[in-house]
């Protein structure tokens, strides 16, 4: 509460700096607006965002049938580990019908309400038949595992994402299959029965028996024949052919009738272990692929995961976005420059990395995120009460590209794998607090002690919860449409670890500043992208920011939208 009581009389100040200046000379506008950190209550004791500027978002949003699908794919993202989302049946496990019943939170279908999280698309983790919790081992691609729901409950999911604005996206897994899959079944069968002419006989990846054993490969033979087949991540998991048309042929008929059924688009799991170390394959592969989906849906929504530096990942951009992993984890950029270290680092990086996927697709974009369901949760190592955690997520929604939000991060839920090495602890069950009966998955060994004690439902009324950072951080970045969709210039600034970019999208620019050091900086405003830039449009962070003369301020932890006076987005006009 100090903090917001800082930000209150800073606002005040300026408040009254604004007033005189009114009243005097007016060739030096000093334009301020929106406090960070405040928020009204509404009649239910909810917290309503209501101090960020949305003309430019209003512009936005009238000329939004006008957007190539490269900018409208510029969205917030949040991932949904299903399981252990939200329960509607009582059983403990999250559930279709559960995310339904949090439509609401996630987005409530109004960008101006200021009462809802504001994210515009989902990535669910895999839904499809599986025996495991975590369903990365598929046994049927058209049935919903019965622990989820029903194919009507995803039809019924879809239309209430779409109602709200929001794209809705599938894990597809088809690197490799669940041993139950019909189709592993039948290569199998093909296999005892020694029929080459059966269609799945080449399904999936195999040797025989007396045979070279394929260099740096996993494989397990397959019981009542001679034969290994491939199962690099675990013995549950056989990896398809992919040198077989009819492998290629079923995995886009999955993905095409996903498609025809509303589905916006598709995470692709182990997008590089198709074809195992041949990057130029997988990258045809994905091209082919895509050109499919494209025939569909133009706008379809992709993204892959291809978790390795960027000089291999990168590759993949000529066939389709990939997750920036370099930006994530706890010795990624983003917790790095967080803690107090240099922003010019992380705009400077970004700027190159665009510059480098764009010249192998003209629309390739930057896909940043913290953590997810294979990584330890970021608040354990960026903490709300040291500002890390609201600084992280400053450096990465207010960006480029389509960052995404693994649930509960907007809460600072814990979990780590800890010494049991238990992917479980990584997937712990979202902290609503009023009486969702989500269980945490089983195998998971994270005390509860250490969990989080305040829910959505406490941080829901606190004006100064993580929840409501994010909700306005979320907002600011909506208002300003240029931040995700310009063109990218790093601002390059000297001698301080303020950092910042210019975007300029539709003739309208915008200048992001990032402060990440403990104590205030100062920025001469006319050394920022040939000058001009004097309206402080919104600010969010540990403290404030203001602008005397030709000088901006800026706190620490805190950072800051610019725009130049007068100009107002121009939307599609
Ligand atoms: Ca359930």
């Amino acid at each position: 509460m100090k903090d917001i009581k800082k930000t209150t009389a800073l606002l005040l100040a300026l408040v009254l700096a604004l007033g005189l200046a009114g009243c005097g000379k007016k060739e030096e506008p000093v334009v301020m607006s929106s406090p960070g950190g405040l928020y009204k209550l509404d009649k239910s004791g909810e917290a309503v965002i209501d101090n960020v500027d949305l003309d430019a978002l209003s512009l936005y949003e009238a000329n939004k049938d006008s957007l190539s699908p490269a900018e409208d794919n510029a969205r917030v993202f949040y991932e949904i580990f299903v399981g252990s989302f939200s329960d509607s049946n009582g059983d403990g496990i999250g559930d279709l019908k559960g995310i339904i019943n949090r439509l609401d939170y996630l987005n409530d279908g109004d960008p101006k309400s200021g009462k809802s999280l504001g994210i515009e698309g989902i990535w669910l983790t895999p839904i499809f038949t599986s025996r495991s919790y975590h369903k990365y081992d598929v046994n049927d691609y058209y049935e919903i595992d019965p622990q989820f729901g029903t194919m009507e409950d995803l039809k019924e999911l879809i239309e209430g994402c779409h109602k709200r604005g929001i794209k809705l996206i599938l894990d597809l897994v088809i690197n490799h299959t669940g041993r139950a899959n019909p189709w592993y079944q039948s290569f199998v069968t093909a296999h005892r029965n020694n029929d080459k002419s059966d269609l799945y006989y080449d399904f999936y990846s195999y040797y025989t028996q007396g045979d070279p054993v394929p260099a740096g490969r996993t494989f397990t033979q397959v019981s009542g024949t001679d034969i290994y087949v491939e199962c690099n991540f675990d013995g549950s998991m056989p990896e398809l052919n992919y040198e077989d048309a009819d492998v290629r042929r079923a995995v886009l008929d999955v993905a095409k009738y996903y498609l025809d059924m509303g589905i916006d688009g598709f995470r692709f799991d182990a997008a590089k272990y198709l074809y195992f170390g041949e990057t130029q394959k997988n990258v045809d592969f994905w091209k082919w692929y895509l050109a499919e989906l494209k025939k569909i849906k133009p706008s379809v929504y992709t993204v892959a995961e291809v978790w390795d530096g960027d000089s291999t990942t990168d590759k993949y951009f000529e066939a389709l976005n990939c997750f920036n992993f370099s930006m994530s984890q706890t010795n990624g950029m983003i917790a790095d420059v967080a803690k107090a270290g240099d922003a010019n680092r992380l705009t400077n990086y970004v700027e190159q990395y665009i510059v480098n996927v764009q010249k192998l697709r003209d629309d390739a974009t930057i896909v940043p995120f913290i953590s997810n369901h294979d990584m330890d949760r970021c608040a354990g190592y960026l903490t709300p009460a040291t500002w890390n955690a609201q600084f992280a997520a400053n450096l990465y929604i207010l960006g480029p590209g389509s960052p995404f939000i693994y649930y509960g991060e907007e809460i600072g839920l814990r979990g780590s794998r800890g010494g049991e090495q238990t992917d479980a602890n990584r997937r712990l069950a979202m902290l609503w607090g009023d009486g969702d009966t989500v269980a945490d998955p089983e195998g998971s060994t994270y005390s509860a002690e250490n969990q989080l004690k305040d829910g959505v439902d406490v941080q829901k009324a606190a004006d100064d919860s993580l929840l409501n950072y994010y909700k306005r951080l979320i907002m600011i970045r909506s208002a300003n449409p240029e931040i995700a969709r310009g063109t990218y210039k790093s601002l390059r600034l000297k001698d301080t670890k303020v950092g910042g970019f210019i975007s300029t999208w539709k003739d309208s620019s915008v200048i992001v500043l990032h402060n990440p050091s403990n104590g205030s900086k100062t920025v001469e405003l006319p050394e920022l992208a040939g000058g001009g830039f004097t309206v402080l449009k919104d600010f969010i962070g540990e403290g404030g920011a203001s602008i005397e003369g030709s000088t901006l301020t800026l706190d620490g932890h805190t950072s800051c939208v610019l725009r130049k006076p007068g100009a107002i987005f121009a939307g599609g006009n």
